[in-house]
């Protein structure tokens, strides 16, 4: 039996379904839900703090005495939603609340290490894009949209963990070029450079994306769009097992984790 083709491509669906399909059918497909753990919600709040200083503050208000400001709403708004609570409950031991809370907070200090938030001038945060082409939609949420001195623009993307070996690099710049390659296509616009920010090491990779790359981006993006509708069409997902099983939220449900 066929199975229902997924609604659009991300490129967190695209690194996912190359990772691993049967993982990728379990979240993508099935919806089977995730638990919240330490790591995913040092993300989200870090992002949720670094979205509300670039587009809430205009550049010269952008100071780290206004960032700790936003950083202690951004918790208590998580305490509460009931954020801060679902992580206890899914944690398997006990949740130092204090470690994440100065940890998320020296994230979004390294990034005034990593670049100056005052000569940012934002065009957007949290920014969906959503582009058809062909049988495929293309869509993503832009973490930060920059507009440069010449006019040029920079799509700008935080990432919360460590920097990637020089091996793993071409990987994680993957998902900012298909950021710029929706910026072609709904802004008919291609970026001058996309960058990466490593908060944790306050470093940022940076690239200029071409209209031949983002071109070739677009043949891989729709190989794996037809990858993806074959394997719902013939019900095919396999596991692909490798170091991430470690770090995998399905392992319970994988026949190749047995424990038998
Ligand atoms: S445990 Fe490994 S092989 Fe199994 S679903 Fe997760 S990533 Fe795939």
């Amino acid at each position: 039996m066929s199975l229902p083709v997924p609604s659009s491509l991300t490129p967190s669906k695209v690194s996912s379904f190359k990772e691993c399909a049967y993982a990728f059918r379990l979240a993508v497909i099935d919806h089977v839900p995730q638990p919240v753990n330490s790591l995913t919600l040092k993300g989200t709040l870090a992002h949720r703090c670094l979205d509300r200083l670039y587009f809430d503050f205009p550049p010269e208000s952008r100071t780290l005495e206004v960032a700790r400001d936003i950083f202690h709403q951004v918790w208590d708004d998580a305490k509460i939603n009931g954020e801060l609570k679902q992580l206890e409950e899914c944690e398997s031991g006990p949740v130092d609340l204090d470690s994440l809370a100065d940890d998320t907070m020296f994230l979004i200090e390294q990034d005034f290490i990593a670049e100056n938030p005052q000569q940012v001038t934002a065009l957007g945060t949290e920014l969906q894009l959503e582009a058809r082409v062909g049988d495929m939609t293309l869509r993503g949420i832009i973490d930060r949209l920059d507009l440069n001195p010449d006019g040029t623009i920079t799509v700008t993307d935080y990432k919360t963990g460590r920097m990637p070996g020089v091996m793993q690099e071409h990987d994680r710049l993957a998902g900012v070029y298909f950021y710029a390659l929706l910026c072609e296509q709904v802004l008919n616009v291609i970026p001058d450079t996309v960058q990466l920010v490593y908060l944790r090491d306050a470093t940022r990779i940076i690239s200029k994306p071409s209209k031949q790359s983002l071109s070739a981006l677009l043949n891989k993006a729709g190989a794996i769009w037809k990858a993806v509708r074959t394997a719902c069409e013939k019900d095919d997902f396999r596991p692909k097992p490798s170091r991430l099983c470690g770090f995998c939220n399905f392992k319970v449900l994988c026949p190749t984790q047995s424990t038998d």
